[in-house]
């Protein structure tokens, strides 16, 4: 007969698809009009959430129209230039009139490029670190912002990158992984800010991901692209859809208790090639 005394906790038989739901809620995905960011608006929608999209885009790729319809839920599309400090306070004031709430924050815009660190240039740096981490900074800002007055909580997911943890040597990319290493840095920091208000926020850090970005990375390095699709020692290049469960994980109650956390999603890149 157990002697030791038994806890009254019933809050373990909450089944996993409970917490999963997302309906009622509303999430901004920043870079949501294509690539990664496409893909997780639509986990947003699949969640049964409804969905904010800003991207740079004039118009989002054509999956993105098909979200109300197949979901139910309510996606709007705002184009915007997150470096720009006007656009991006419009559209999260426009989001909140349209949706009146925010719950969840998916900060996807990024950009890289390849540039051997002797010959970078001011503007090209410049231009990396404010849309990945100024970029990253105001929209987390904003939406945290929304979260407060709210009262209600709320989780902003970051994306940062392999990058933040390794470089493999045939690539040219200091100064994006140096924007990578921050938005993993400001995603600790902020953990810790906005943890007494109940704001979680956590990265990902994907490692190659097959998207218009690593397809332009694959065309101007042909032998990079056989590493990317070998050194995994899953032994396959990503796809969209293997970075949707961690969405999925941080932005419901899954992860009630998950704060200042990264998930490397990467084929096990990071322990071994
Ligand atoms: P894509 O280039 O396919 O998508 C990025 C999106 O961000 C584009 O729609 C782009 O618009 C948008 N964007 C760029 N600049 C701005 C801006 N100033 N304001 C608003 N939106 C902007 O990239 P991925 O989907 O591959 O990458 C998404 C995120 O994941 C990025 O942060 C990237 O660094 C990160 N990542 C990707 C990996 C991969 O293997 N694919 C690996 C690790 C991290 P536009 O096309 O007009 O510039």
């Amino acid at each position: 007969m157990a002697t030791h005394q038994r806890i009254v906790d019933d809050s373990y038989k909450t089944p996993i698809q409970t917490h999963l739901n997302y309906k009622d809620k509303t999430a901004v995905v920043t870079g949501g009009a294509r690539g990664i960011g496409l893909a997780l608006a639509r986990q947003v929608a699949e969640l049964g959430g409804n969905v904010a999209v800003l991207d740079y885009l004039s118009q989002p790729d054509d999956e993105f129209d098909e979200l109300e319809k197949t979901f139910g839920i309510k996606a709007r599309f705002y184009q915007t230039d997150v470096t720009k400090k006007e656009s991006l306070e419009q559209s999260f004031a426009e989001v909140v009139a349209e949706f009146g709430r925010i719950d969840g924050c998916v900060t996807a815009a990024g950009i890289v490029y390849d540039a051997p660190f002797l010959g970078d240039s001011w503007e090209n740096v410049i231009r990396a670190q404010m849309v990945n981490v100024v970029g990253t900074y105001f929209s987390a800002q904003l939406a945290a912002r929304q979260m407060e007055a709210q009262g209600t909580g709320g989780s902003i997911v970051m994306i940062a990158s392999i990058c933040a943890h390794q470089t493999l040597p045939t690539q040219h990319v200091s100064s994006y992984s140096a924007s990578k290493g921050a938005v993993k840095s400001l995603g600790h920091a902020l953990a810790v800010e906005l943890g007494p208000k109940n704001i979680r926020v956590n990265t990902i850090s994907p490692g190659y991901i097959y998207t218009a970005m690593i397809e332009g990375v694959m065309e101007r390095f042909p032998s990079l692209a056989a590493l990317m699709r070998d050194d995994p020692p899953l032994g396959r290049i990503g796809n969209r859809a293997d970075i949707k469960g961690a969405v999925a994980y941080y932005l419901s109650d899954a992860s009630s208790y998950v704060t200042g956390n990264d998930i490397l999603v990467t084929g096990g890149l990071h322990v071994g090639r």
